[in-house]
């Protein structure tokens, strides 16, 4: 690419944070503090696929880096930089700007400063990559396969909205300006429960964000951990721009819906208060959903004890 090293420098080169190697060497490098292990997750996001040509490019930024916080999250690992991989098939400045905008933000905001990337031309359309590195306790991360039988099933935030929204912006559901607002906020500017997060090991046992649908998220849980789970349709939260909706509409965009970039996680039933001061201190919402029990897969019911049929589990990327 002609400008490559001027784009760099424009737009995505900071001063290195004290005692690390950044943007302008062969390699970026730090250290992680002692008596911690690397938590690392990478993410492809492509144009098309994973996002709409016109999204706003800020909004974009945002979401590519909070996306791979997400994983750190589920991992309770705590966010120590992260690098940026694009491939873009012409220089659009003011798409530049916006999304460096918008990543850059995003990594100050976290503490998670970007040391590294590659950029180069692309034949056709945006391919954005970002890895994240992050440090957790040795010993400690969460894993997919720590539940254990007895635990409480918890969620962080609400569930659905950024469903509805996907819904919308491909043509298959007509919304309202209120309820599109709403549900768009969700899908293009996800929120991780990322500080809260870095808490979780010690208190919770096993977690994964929901990134394809809470009841295929979960169900990695449950396969890894070889248990079973239920759930209580009535105490999944829903989100407010899903209210008065039809009730199926809102089930599968709560169980199936895809896009969350919450937690789902389980934890001992002694860890019931804990929890929840540990999520007012860091200003977000936790609810209890069900429990993980022996046996395997998942049995949703309703609120007469009636198990639910799934038709759609999750977002499957080669279905
Ligand atoms: P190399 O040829 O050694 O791979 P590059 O010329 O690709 O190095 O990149 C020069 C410097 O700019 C490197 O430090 C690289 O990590 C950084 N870099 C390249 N693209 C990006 C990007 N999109 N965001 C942040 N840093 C980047
Ligand atoms: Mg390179």
């Amino acid at each position: 690419m002609p400008k490559e090293f001027d784009l760099i420098a424009q737009y995505f080169t900071r001063p290195a944070p004290e005692k690390m190697v950044g943007v302008g060497d062969d390699c970026a490098i730090f250290s992680l503090r002692s008596g911690h292990d690397l938590a690392t997750s990478t993410d492809l996001l492509l144009e098309g696929r994973h996002f709409f040509s016109d999204v706003d490019p800020y909004l974009l930024g945002r979401k590519a880096l909070a996306v791979n916080l997400s994983d750190l999250a589920a991992a309770g690992a705590s966010a120590r930089a992260c690098l940026l991989s694009l491939a873009l098939p012409s220089v659009d400045e003011a798409w530049l700007a916006g999304f460096s905008r918008g990543f850059l933000e995003m990594a100050d905001a976290h503490h998670c400063p970007l040391i590294g990337g590659d950029t180069t031309r692309s034949l056709d359309h945006i391919t954005i990559g970002v890895t994240v590195m992050g440090e957790v306790p040795r010993g400690k991360a969460l894993l997919r396969s720590d539940a254990q039988e007895g635990d409480d099933i918890w969620v962080t935030g609400y569930l659905g909205a950024a469903d509805l929204a996907l819904r919308y912006l491909s043509g298959s559901l007509a919304l309202d300006s209120e309820r599109l607002q709403a549900s768009r906020a969700a899908l293009e500017n996800p929120a991780p429960p990322v500080s809260f997060a870095t808490h979780l090991p010690g208190m919770a046992h096993a977690a994964i964000d929901i990134s394809d649908g809470l009841a295929q998220d979960l169900g990695h849980i449950l396969k890894a951990s070889q248990c079973g789970a239920e759930l209580l349709l009535a105490d999944l939260p829903m989100h407010d721009a899903l209210r008065g909706l039809p009730a199926n509409l809102q089930n599968e965009a709560m169980l199936a819906g895809g896009d969350v970039f919450q937690l789902c996680f389980t934890a001992a039933s002694t860890q019931r208060d804990a929890l929840q001061a540990l999520a007012e201190q860091h200003d977000i919402v936790v609810h209890r959903i069900g429990r993980i029990v022996n046996g395997s897969g998942l049995r949703v019911v309703d609120q007469n004890g009636q198990p639910l049929f799934l038709a759609h589990q999750g977002f499957d990327h080669f279905a």
